[in-house]
């Protein structure tokens, strides 16, 4: 969770000042906390080594954080789940939803084609495929992942000491070994609700650490969790999927993607509750987009968008409205294309000395490279409109920040923004204080 980004932050400041300390205990890690300006005093391959091999960011450089943990198609990870004993969800619904949220993340991986290593670079680099085995064992020494509910060890404890805020969970890699490019490590989740939904979302979020994914790249790894966990504003169907309706990992060709659900949104803060979780009401459409649009007044619609061919940089897609009561469907196409504003995130990689294989020696020889396991992901902003008529085609911005988001001009004044619940919520949140 925020671990990420106080360690990025101490190692973008180790390198920067490239001060290494002569030798420092974990104590003074700790110290450092008090006294923020020594804290690039420390270095964290130092500490690795004195903790046992230490912080997830160790070796190679900050972009080391996200790495994904364990690589090689032909290896197994080995998992184990340790539980307190009053721990408020039982042992044996843990391992089922250890298992379930393993099985999600590879699914998921799977749908984006991100298990396999079938991109150019990767071949030339000889980079493995990411390791899709998971098999559970008796915790031991050599246990490769070890799920921790309501259990501390010293290194979630200094971890959690650093931390500025307190975190429900960590996903904490001891180290990252540039040579086997096999990371075990702990992911720990705190006794923080007896909502079974919460801890699974919790759990996929951290797991999303372990495959790579950095925060706000997918819905379950939005930036924010802690407080969604929190808030009284979320509930059951909010959790427990690595998708939402408006924020996909990315956009595929023919998918259509909500931009008006509320799903697991509680009702009470939502305006014009009337409508059902898929829609929302016109009423909160600008009027004279509402009128360009020809939709009715009092009528709750269900906000599509799809995206339905592509030519280079030019992209076409559908934009939809249907009526919640009639099912009557309203479709706008769009052509867009593509700006250099990158709104989006650039999907899991590995950044690592590479050997290149013998065909690429000669040109490109053994390299430290950031190596990613998507490529072409959906992420530039697109402007183009929606044709309405013959005369009139409807300004149009599609992002992807935060999930996907529609920014639609009314043709006088006013631009309106359709984006996912969550974005929604602050917008209503500063209208209307809850
Ligand atoms: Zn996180």
């Amino acid at each position: 969770m925020r671990l990420l980004s106080i360690l990025t932050t101490l190692l973008i400041l180790t390198f920067e000042t490239a001060t290494i300390a002569n030798s420092l205990t974990l104590g003074d890690a700790i110290d450092a906390k008090i006294d923020r300006r020594q804290i690039h005093r420390y270095d964290l391959n130092r500490l690795a080594e004195q903790e046992g091999g230490g912080w997830s960011g160790n070796g190679g450089g900050s972009l080391a954080q996200d790495n994904i943990w364990f690589l090689g198609s032909d290896r197994t990870v080995r998992y184990c789940i340790e539980r307190a004993p009053q721990y408020p969800i039982s042992r044996l619904r843990l391992r089922v939803m250890v298992r379930k949220s393993i099985d999600q993340w590879l699914g998921f991986l799977n749908r984006y084609h991100l298990g396999q290593a079938q991109i150019d670079r990767l071949i030339s680099l000889n980079a493995p495929a990411m390791t899709l085995k998971f098999e559970q064992e008796a915790c031991q020494e050599t246990t490769d992942l070890v799920f921790l509910f309501g259990v501390s060890n010293q290194l979630i404890d200094s971890y959690r000491y650093l931390q500025s805020e307190d975190g429900l969970g960590l996903a904490i890699r001891r180290s990252y070994n540039h040579e086997t490019r096999w990371n075990p490590g702990y992911i720990w989740i705190d006794s923080f609700s007896t909502q079974a939904e919460k801890v699974h979302h919790l759990l996929l979020h951290e797991l999303g650490h372990v495959f790579g994914l950095k925060h706000d790249s997918v819905f379950v790894m939005g930036n924010h969790i802690d407080a969604r966990l929190r808030s009284d504003y979320f509930d059951g169907p909010y959790f427990g999927r690595i998708e939402s309706e408006a924020w996909p990992f990315d956009l595929r060709m023919n998918e259509e993607r909500i931009l008006s659900s509320s799903l697991g949104i509680k009702e009470h803060i939502l305006p014009f509750r009337e409508c059902d979780v898929w829609s929302i009401s016109s009423q909160s459409i600008p009027k004279v987009l509402r009128d360009t649009l020809h939709l009715q007044p009092q009528s709750c619609y269900k906000i599509t968008l799809r995206k339905t061919d592509r030519q280079d940089q030019l992209h076409s897609f559908k934009l939809a409205f249907i009526n919640q009561t009639s099912n009557k469907r309203l479709e706008f196409s769009g052509s867009f294309t593509d700006t250099k504003v990158e709104t989006g995130h650039p999907g899991p990689g590995v950044y690592s000395h590479w050997a290149a294989s013998s065909a690429a020696k000669a040109f490109e020889g053994d390299v430290w490279a950031y190596v990613p396991f998507t490529k072409g992901l959906q992420q530039r902003r697109k402007n183009g409109c929606f044709i309405v008529s013959t005369q009139q085609c409807i300004p149009a911005s599609i992002n992807f920040s935060r999930g996907l988001s529609l920014d639609m001009f009314d043709g006088k004044s006013q631009w309106w923004s359709l984006n996912t619940p969550e974005l929604r919520l602050l917008e209503a949140k500063k209208q209307a204080p809850f």
